[in-house]
């Protein structure tokens, strides 16, 4: 395995800066260098039906897709994009086409004639997926690297020749046999399984490379990136990378797993096209994608700019682990992160306002109902509080507030000010605000029951907040940390994104021990979210997650028909891991993770999977959801819904 080092896995972790890649050509578009980062997507049509490729690409373009993927199973797919090429420039769009290439090298070849770019799976190119363990010795290992560049060299050549791009697609989940046997299934596996590919264009001096390492898990799709691009640097290599996260899911969910992944990415400054990827029609992607790009638009972007004297991380880019910090009253230490509730703009508060974070009062009974996804502080500021409230639920106000009407309370604390905090008697918990730009933090060492609440207006988030987990680590302090977002914007969908990019990155990096979000959009919206970035960096698990595919021209049945279907009976089902998946060619390896699968087989037909194994086979579809459950409920993982 090739060196990388932690320190240059991007330009600077603490001011945010572009990570300038080689510019390729991709048609008419250029990618990578100061190009501005593309947005692509791929069709869910047949791709042997013309008129409907070709419709759902203009849709797609028409929504602004830069470079549109189409599946090419096999060699007539393959010439078929000739068709669909010729069919699209006729109706006026030149926008470059991309065919995707699982298994089939003499595809590939006839493809890369046809079309501006060719995207390969390292993991299934040259190897067949067998799910075996073989051991490898290093000769044999070096005979199927040789085998390996014998049957890629014909398509570099050609694409070489032929001014075609290619894309190096990793995907966690179709790693070969062959590396997960030497490597396993991590980061470092998905690295050297591009690696290979890349050895063999470099030495055929051909650089018209972009690639990717795409994961459902966002820790493993980010430190796999990081990791790519720190191996590259060692040995000059700066091939423009396309970020995406696959298998998201669809709604709130998919949008925000894929801005965890994509956009801490974008904050270290790595990436240079992009496709959010939901389980949704393809042209609801592009507006999705714009809109978290505009995060990363210079004319937004306020930094406060950081000095940073020290180039030693206080946390591994590659590896999670969460930063060591105190419990202090079940906050920080090994407790997962806590979520906050504002009502502090509220006039007088009443049980109602609690709904949105997930506490629900009924009245007949007079009894609240947390909800898995219920706050668990409330910040009241200076208002007034004359509810009884649950009594899991903490309460923070300002320090006058506190000090006059609630210090013999207990399960309320003071949120104060610097300035404040020698007013609080020693040993005492209390919060206190920490602004961002203030690098010191060496204070704190008075105040170890301190619960620090960390914040700034500037958009630079991600690095002034990494800053302070420098001076943290720099001075010993084990303090838990809120970590505050506010994205001054108004639409919701935005919101979630901006939020989501935010606070991904710093998760997924091991801080923070708690969320507070703050905005004008309605208490369920920001709630919503809070708890969906830490389901999405895996932080917090509070719900059923579902690892489902966009869905492409393999695909056997409705997927966003059936996600919901599966949803609309399980959601209730906290952290069980369900895969969905159009096709059994990729589904069963893209949704590794899964605890249970359930996948397209042929035409109404559909497999189940516990985990990796296939337990049920070619059952009729429309008993598969039936089914499905049937086989939570057999081995235990089932729950009836709660009944409020
Ligand atoms: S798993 Fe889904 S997106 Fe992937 S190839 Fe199969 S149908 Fe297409």
């Amino acid at each position: 395995m090739q060196k990388t080092t932690t320190e240059n896995y991007c330009n600077d972790p603490f001011n945010r800066s572009r990570n300038v890649t080689n510019e390729i050509q991709v048609g008419n578009i250029s990618i990578g260098g100061q190009s501005p980062i593309r947005i692509q997507s791929m069709t869910t049509a047949d791709t042997m039906d013309t008129q409907m490729s070709v419709d759902e690409s203009i849709r797609m373009i028409q929504e602004g897709c830069e470079l549109v993927r189409l599946t090419a199973p096999s060699k007539k797919e393959a010439e078929n994009l000739a068709e669909i090429k010729k069919r699209l420039l006729k109706e006026g769009y030149n926008t470059p086409l991309v065919a995707d290439i699982h298994f089939t090298p003499n595809a590939a070849e006839i493809a890369a004639k046809h079309v501006e770019k060719v995207r390969v799976n390292p993991g299934n190119y040259a190897d067949k997926k067998k799910f075996e363990t073989i051991e490898y010795t290093d000769e044999s290992y070096s005979e199927a690297l040789n085998r390996i560049e014998e049957k890629f060299t014909p398509l570099v050549l050609l694409c070489k020749e032929l001014g075609t791009a290619m894309r190096i697609g990793t995907n966690h989940g179709s790693l070969s046999d062959r590396i997960l046997s030497r490597y396993g299934d991590t980061p470092n596996g998905m690295v050297e399984s591009a690696m290979e590919f890349l050895r063999i264009c470099f030495k055929n001096d051909f650089h018209n490379v972009v690639i990717s390492m795409k994961a459902s898990n966002t820790l493993v799709m980010v430190q796999a990136y990081r990791m790519l691009v720190s191996i590259m640097k060692e040995q000059g290599m700066s091939y423009p990378l396309h970020l995406g996260v696959t298998e998201a899911g669809d709604g709130e969910d998919g949008r925000i797993k894929s801005a965890v992944g994509i956009g801490a990415l974008l904050e270290d400054g790595v990436g240079d096209t992009i496709r959010v990827s939901l389980t949704e029609k393809p042209e609801a992607e592009m507006p999705v994608a714009r809109k978290l790009l505009e995060k990363f638009n210079p004319e937004v972007y306020t930094p406060f700019s950081i000095n940073v004297n020290s180039n030693k991380l206080p946390y591994n880019p590659f590896y999670y682990k969460k930063r060591e910090s105190n419990s202090v009253d079940n906050i920080g230490g090994q407790n997962v992160p806590v979520v906050f509730a504002d009502l502090s703009k509220v006039k007088t508060i009443k049980p109602s306002h609690f709904f949105g974070f997930g506490l629900n009062y009924s009245v007949p009974l007079d009894k609240w109902n947390l909800t898995d996804l219920a706050a668990d502080i409330v910040y009241i500021g200076e208002q007034q509080l004359n509810v009884k409230l649950p009594g899991t639920l903490k309460v923070l106000c300002s320090y006058s507030n506190w000090k006059k009407n609630f210090v013999k309370r207990p399960g309320f604390y003071p949120l104060v000010k610097k300035s404040e905090a020698s007013l609080i008697k020693q040993n005492s918990v209390f919060f206190i605000k920490h602004n961002a730009e203030d690098s010191d933090t060496s204070y704190l060492t008075k105040f170890p029951n301190a619960i620090v609440v960390l914040d700034t207006q500037h958009s630079n988030k991600t690095q002034l907040y990494r800053h302070i987990h420098l001076s943290l680590a720099k001075n010993k302090l084990k303090n838990p940390v809120i970590i505050c977002s506010q994205p001054a914007v108004e639409d919701p969908e935005t919101f979630q994104l901006w939020a989501a990019s935010d606070l991904g990155s710093l998760l997924i990096d091991g801080f923070g021990d708690g969320v507070w979000l703050r905005g004008n959009q309605t208490t369920q919206q920001i709630n919503n979210t809070a708890f969906g970035v830490l389901q999405a960096t895996r932080t917090r698990i509070s719900k059923t997650e579902y690892i489902s595919c966009p869905s492409c021209g393999r695909t056997l049945f409705d997927l966003q028909e059936t996600t919901s279907k599966i949803r609309s009976k399980t959601a209730h089902l906290k952290g069980l891991k369900i895969g969905i998946m159009g096709c059994i060619v990729n589904g069963p390896g893209e949704m590794a993770d899964a605890d249970y699968g359930y996948v397209g087989t042929g035409p109404g037909k559909i497999h189940l999977y516990k985990e990796q194994i296939v337990v049920r086979k070619n059952i009729p579809e429309e008993n598969a959801v039936d089914e499905l459950i049937a086989l939570i409920k057999e081995n235990g993982d089932w729950t009836e819904p709660k009944t409020s």
